[in-house]
């Protein structure tokens, strides 16, 4: 199964998703890749 077209030009359909810890970070909704593995992303804090 091969990337989706827009995904191999580093195009990607980053959406928020929360890791184990609650952490934001970003992912492809197309693809499932993930940008930071986890590391939040928009700056977890208090605010989360
Ligand atoms: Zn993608």
């Amino acid at each position: 199964m091969s990337k989706p077209l827009r995904c191999r030009i580093g195009w990607h359909k980053w959406v928020r998703r929360f890791n184990a810890e609650g952490s934001r970070y970003s992912q492809c909704e197309r693809c499932g890749n993930d940008d930071g593995r986890g590391r939040p992303h928009w700056g977890a804090g208090p605010m989360g």
